[in-house]
């Protein structure tokens, strides 16, 4: 059975959050004296004098609208990158607990874990860069706290199947968390759907891919309303910044721009998919998911350095258990897909 509270580190458990001055005060007043700001205004312009809403009100009122669900089921993170350091500082137990994650994968998981001291377990994707759902059942442990899941999956690009992921979902008492930073780019339906009938999925998204807004660090953790207030009682008060709450609200009302955008680079993808593999360099490109290519090559280390040369910078994923020879290519605008197509195509 799975039970929210005996997950839950016990020093997190009893802690009470900081309580900030915004926190202490809310209603009407015209003068405030509590949070020692600067009064006379900000170098900055606006209202940057003034700490942000910790608490994001008006910007999770606007994201639980376009997501359908509840502002409560929202977490806001300077980037999911926080949302994944939290999860970690909630639920696992420096020197003893340990996570789940399903390599090759996205590196902040290791990374997250590294610093917080908190053992990682990994089982390789198939070859074909699927869940053996078996081998995941029986390497979980009684200190494994947490399961990440990545779908669409970085680097390899492709969605993990639904039912592999279901059957985790219902068999593992610990935490899942779906990482869904590509998902405007698939075709499949995102897991925020079926929050309701899951206490222990856990759903990341990202303001950082297809919304364009890397630059403002904005990441959302989607889970029950008793999870996310954990992640809430221990993320540091003023985590997301002014500007950004205001930046990604009025972006928010350009959902029609995302939709053509998304459409333009799923097209790119797609021309890319056909173009590449009539290039002797190319080997095999891999089904994606995602706004970038996972393409095996002859000499991966090689071309890597020749399309550096010409000025194209690509990923070079090659070191990776299971990406072998492969370099990650991002989908770019149709000049620049051009101009690598080219370039690859010069390479002997
Ligand atoms: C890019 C990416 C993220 C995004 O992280 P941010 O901190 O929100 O920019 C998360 N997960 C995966 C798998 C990614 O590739």
């Amino acid at each position: 059975m799975f039970n929210l509270e005996s997950l839950v580190r016990p020093n997190v458990l009893r802690m009470k959050p900081y309580a900030s001055a915004r926190d202490e005060f809310k209603g009407a007043a015209s003068v405030f004296l509590d949070a020692n700001e600067n009064n006379l205004g900000s170098l900055a312009g606006e209202d940057y004098n003034r700490y942000p809403d910790p608490h994001q009100l008006n910007l999770k009122a606007t994201i639980a609208e376009i997501k359908g669900v509840r502002p409560n089921q929202i977490f806001l993170g300077n980037g999911s990158d926080e949302a994944i350091d939290l999860l970690l500082r909630a639920f696992c137990n420096p020197g003893t607990d340990a996570l789940l994650c399903l390599p090759p994968t996205y590196g902040m998981y290791e990374v997250s874990a590294n610093l917080n001291d908190v053992r990682i377990d990994s089982v390789q994707l198939t070859a074909d860069f699927q869940i053996p759902v078996k081998d995941v059942m029986q390497s979980i442990k009684p200190e494994t706290k947490l399961l990440f899941i990545c779908s669409p999956n970085n680097p390899t690009g492709n969605s993990l199947d639904q039912e592999s992921i279901e059957m985790l979902l219902r068999q593992f008492n610990g935490i899942v968390i779906i990482d869904e930073a590509y998902i405007d780019f698939a075709h499949s339906l995102s897991w925020t759907t079926r929050l309701d009938e899951f206490p222990n999925l856990v759903v990341l998204q990202t303001f950082s891919k297809a919304w364009g807004m890397a630059g403002l660090r904005l990441g959302m953790a989607f889970g029950s309303e008793a999870l996310i207030a954990v992640l809430d009682k221990i993320k540091p008060p003023y985590n997301i910044n002014a500007a950004t709450q205001e930046l990604v609200i009025q972006a928010l009302d350009k959902t029609e721009v995302l939709k053509d955008m998304v459409e333009e680079i799923v097209q790119e993808r797609e021309l890319l998919m056909q173009a590449l593999p009539q290039l002797s360099a190319v080997e095999l490109v891999y089904p994606s998911d995602a706004n970038f290519i996972l393409v095996k090559v002859k000499d991966a280390n090689r071309l890597y350095n020749y399309l550096l040369d010409k000025g194209i910078v690509v990923r070079n994923r090659s070191a990776l258990k299971g990406c072998e020879g492969c370099l990650r290519i991002s989908v770019g605008t149709l000049e620049e897909n051009q101009e690598l197509l080219n370039a690859i195509a010069a390479f002997n």
